[in-house]
């Protein structure tokens, strides 16, 4: 007689609260999103179901702002559209400058480093965007390289790079530029054919405000030329792009089957690329930058110092320093359980000594902004700060009656 496993007792349907989410990712979901998620699945190559495809493609090249016809979305969140970057780009032996200011930029160098690469690191402070100039220096040094690797908005520290003088540089020596927009993607520019950058890819959770689990990627002419004229087959079967577009994009419309595409979570992302370009790209750059100039305008009037300087500063992720003799981990757990607020705890060297606020997508709101720093005041009065509310809320509005007016 075989033992079962006794079904398990006490679990129920799980209860989600409600939260509002402010920090690093993922952020809040518009409605119209959730609506979309929860219409019935249909099979992934029915032809509405394909046409639906297509047409991502053609409004990722408006996000992306590309004509480049390789421009889709990997089932996966965004690191896997990191991965995806590396397997198809990277062989043994070769050599990629990599820029690491931050959390992601160590992710990039232990991409090159899995799949048989070297990386050459230029280092940056955490908070500090990456460096042109020991980018030119690392390029003249290295002039074999391949690559250059760089991420675009470091939401570890909410630093912004210049990626138009990175890509340009690389340009320059003929590297290809693989670029993380994971977080810029709908937040702030990211010009794919203006830079003449070559791979690009980003996350559906953060400022397109979907469901997590996608992840947008661009690739330029050059960079399919140089995964057609690998020297060995791409290591990882999944990622490899010549057998995932033979489901996304096979030419006369014979498309196979690859895997089974997220088909709930593809709606989604439609739904939210529709509302993007309804909303046209430079109106939500401009709603990032004015939510974000209202929140500093409050943190000011509470005294809060920002991690990373104002030329540099990303709109929608915002790390602050946190005041001294505070415990932080307290404040995000009152702020979440009084408040139903999440926002971010720094990570690497910034654990413990930031917070990060995001306001990303759906997320970038006046009632949010409003919600956030009404409940930090409160909470930073109750640990022994003094933190004026009334003050805070008033500088907020005066940015918004500014902008309205
Ligand atoms: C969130 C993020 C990622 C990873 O995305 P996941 O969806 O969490 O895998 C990569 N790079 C940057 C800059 C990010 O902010």
């Amino acid at each position: 007689m075989t033992t079962r496993i006794p079904a398990p007792q006490g679990i129920a349907s799980c209860k989600i609260p409600a939260r509002i989410l402010m920090g690093p990712g993922p952020s809040d979901m518009h409605p119209r999103v959730v609506a979309a998620l929860g219409k019935p699945a249909i099979g992934h190559l029915d032809p509405a179901f394909v046409q639906m495809m297509e047409e991502i493609k053609v409004l990722l090249r408006y996000a992306f702002q590309t004509g480049n016809s390789l421009s889709f979305a990997v089932s996966g969140p965004g690191s896997v559209g990191m991965e995806t970057c590396f397997v198809n780009l990277v062989e043994p032996g070769d050599k990629v400058v990599v820029c690491r200011n931050g959390v992601f930029g160590g992710r990039m160098i232990e991409n090159v480093q899995r799949f048989g690469g070297t990386a050459v690191v230029v280092e940056d402070t955490w908070g500090e965007p990456v460096d042109p100039q020991k980018v030119a220096d690392a390029l003249k040094a290295h002039p074999d390289a391949k690559a250059l690797a760089f991420v675009h908005a470091e939401t570890s520290t909410g630093a912004q790079s210049d990626a138009a003088a990175l890509v340009g540089l690389a340009r320059e020596r003929g590297c290809l530029s693989i670029v993380d927009a994971v977080t810029s993607l709908g937040g702030t520019p990211v010009l794919t054919d203006e830079w003449a950058a070559d791979a690009i890819y980003s996350g559906s959770q953060k400022c397109l405000s979907c469901v997590p689990g996608l992840a947008p990627i661009t690739f330029s002419e050059r960079a399919v030329a140089c995964v057609r004229t690998r020297r060995q087959k791409v290591p990882s079967w999944f990622m490899d792009l010549g057998l995932v577009l033979e489901y996304w994009s096979a030419p006369g419309g014979k498309r196979t089957y690859h895997h089974t595409a997220p088909v709930n979570s593809l709606y989604a992302l439609h739904e939210s690329l529709v509302m993007l370009r309804d909303e046209g790209l430079e109106n939500a750059w401009a709603r990032h930058r004015l939510h974000h100039r209202a929140l500093k305008a409050g943190f000011d009037a509470l005294g809060l110092r920002f991690v990373v300087r104002e030329e540099a500063r990303l709109p929608q992720l915002n790390a602050v320093h946190v005041p001294t003799g505070i415990d932080e981990a307290a404040v995000r757990k009152q702020l979440l359980e009084r408040y139903q607020l999440e926002i971010g705890a720094g990570l690497g060297p910034l654990a413990g000594k930031v917070w990060r606020f995001g306001l990303m997508g759906y997320s970038a709101r006046a009632e949010n902004v409003n919600l956030c720093l009404g409940a930090l005041a409160d909470v930073l009065s109750g640990q022994g700060i003094q933190a004026d509310k009334g003050a805070a809320l008033a500088a907020a509005q005066a940015v918004y009656t500014g902008n309205q007016a």
